[in-house]
């Protein structure tokens, strides 16, 4: 372990005009380097740790730069498990600018992306699925996100971890006491009843690891896109869902050339709701650009929200505009724009008359035409007047009602926010423990069982960090922001 000898420093909020900043220095001369430049009652050098300060900053020249509240705190018992300080000072581009020269000049040196969080994981304060979790923390977009990252930071996905670790040293243990005394174990246990135990730890690790889609669309968003013929309303749509002229709205067909994605927050979670580019042979360059965008978003997409035209001025379900596109993989919302347009048939009602009335069954599941499913069988279909106020209500409705089978089971707090490096690893752990289970099973010899169960533990302890090299650890903080 590298001991840092210097002191860092950064602003730890977010540039801009604010009404508070803080400065974060961290590192053997952070007492040292505040008192220097500070004026009040008394001398950082001098405080206990837990204290907070009153009094001015003072620049090289001895002009006051602002009135500022000093936080020390003592190593250990700090952030960074270093000496740090904390200066609060007004926001804005002048005074923290001001306030960061002045430590430089005194001899901080300005600090990496997350390398605050770093030197709490090299001083024991974090493990490194905790420090991902501060990262997580702060990227958080929905309450949902943040519930699970704070969960995390408290040691939720380390406590998973040391649980199946635990299971694993003793059944290492077992296999061992095979390798060393293969005579000498009383009561012989068949390779049978400790293969059934590595299955039992493998199935744990494959749970998790097949709970993660669900829980990266608690902590990313769910990817709505509004997809159907130009001119239906989509725009409109989305526009009456956000609350605000998000899109722009225009009556000539083509013309929302680009995706554009607004998020709106429903029970915690967030959703993205991607407007498209009307699927239609492209014009220009510029055109076919936004519909290739469209196809791309639509494809990572979680929902689909068909947008039919209630006006019936066209025929709207023979699909001929999808181009032989299915979207029969993705959960379907369909909403019946232009209600307020819909032909008052002597009968009453259009068509099959199975719209509006919350009924997803009938024919729904061969939208498209001719039998060939191109669209999921709806989880609901409304009708929609999405130039009315309130008139986009039932969409909102349908939309909140299907969120949990869209989310899945895992989307709340109970699964850690797991991210993409731990993902990988505890993919080698479980294809490890499969090995040795499937040595267990054939007989093979207990060393060579050994050698799986010891990758499985190793790639399991990389999860929280135990036996990273350097360069995982500094591209995990790269992704920091600075002053983290
Ligand atoms: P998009 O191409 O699917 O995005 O459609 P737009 O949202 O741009 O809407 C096309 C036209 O239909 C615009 O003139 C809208 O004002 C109009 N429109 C959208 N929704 C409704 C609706 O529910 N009722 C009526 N009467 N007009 C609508």
């Amino acid at each position: 372990m590298t001991v840092a000898n210097d002191t860092i420093v950064a602003l730890a909020t977010a540039p801009g005009e604010s009404a508070v900043a803080v400065i974060r220095l961290s590192g053997p001369s952070a007492l040292a380097l505040a008192a220097r430049r500070f004026r009040g009652r008394r001398s950082p050098e001098e405080s206990p740790g837990h204290r907070i300060l009153f009094g001015r900053f003072v620049g090289g020249d001895g002009a006051a730069i602002d009135s500022v509240l000093l936080a020390v705190f003592r190593a250990p018992r700090s952030y960074t498990g270093e000496d740090v300080v904390e200066i609060s000072s007004h926001g804005g581009a002048a005074v923290p600018r001001a306030i960061l020269e002045a430590l430089v000049a005194g001899g901080a040196r300005p600090a990496r992306p997350g390398e605050f969080t770093e030197r709490a994981f090299r001083n024991g304060k974090l493990d490194l699925a905790q420090a991902e979790a501060v990262a997580a923390l702060v990227r958080a977009r929905s309450e949902r996100a943040a519930r699970a990252a704070e969960a995390t930071l408290g040691g939720a996905l380390t406590r998973r971890v040391a649980a199946l670790d635990a299971e694993m040293v003793s059944l290492s243990a077992e296999v061992e006491a095979r390798i060393d005394f293969p005579n000498d174990v009383g009561e012989p246990i068949d390779g049978a009843a400790l293969a059934a135990r590595c299955a039992a730890i493998e199935a744990r690790v494959a749970a998790w690891i097949t709970a993660i889609p669900s829980a990266r669309r608690r902590d990313d968003g769910v990817r709505v896109a509004l997809v159907g013929r130009p001119n239906v309303g989509k725009s409109s749509l989305l526009n009456a869902l956000v609350g605000y002229d998000r899109a722009i709205v225009s009556a000539s067909p083509g013309t929302t050339r680009d995706t554009v994605e607004s998020s709106i927050w429903l029970d915690g979670v967030e959703l993205r709701l991607i407007d498209t580019a009307g699927w239609r042979d492209a014009g220009d360059a510029v055109e076919r650009l936004g519909v290739e965008r469209t196809e791309r978003a639509i494809e990572a997409c979680d929902l689909t929200v068909l947008v039919l035209d209630r006006s019936g001025t066209e025929e709207e379900e023979d699909g001929g505009w999808l181009g032989g596109r299915s979207l029969a993989g993705r959960p379907l919302v369909v909403a019946w724009n232009k209600a307020d347009l819909a032909p008052v048939a002597a009968g009453g009602g259009h068509g099959d008359g199975g719209r509006g009335d919350g009924d997803p069954g009938g024919d729904a599941g061969d939208r498209g035409g001719g039998g060939d499913r191109r669209f999921a069988r709806p989880l609901a279909e409304v009708e929609t007047i999405a130039i009315r106020p309130g008139g986009a209500e039932p969409l909102l409705a349908a939309l909140r009602s299907a969120m949990p089978r869209v989310l899945g089971e895992h989307a709340g707090e109970e699964l850690p926010t797991t991210s993409a490096r731990q993902e990988a690893l505890l993919v080698e752990a479980r294809d490890a423990l499969r090995r040795a289970e499937t040595g267990l099973r054939a007989d093979h010899s207990y060393d060579l069982v050994a050698v799986d169960l010891a990758d499985a533990r190793r790639a399991l302890g990389e999860v929280v960090g135990r036996g990273v090299g350097p360069d995982v650890t500094a591209a995990v903080f790269a992704r920091f922001c600075v002053g983290k």
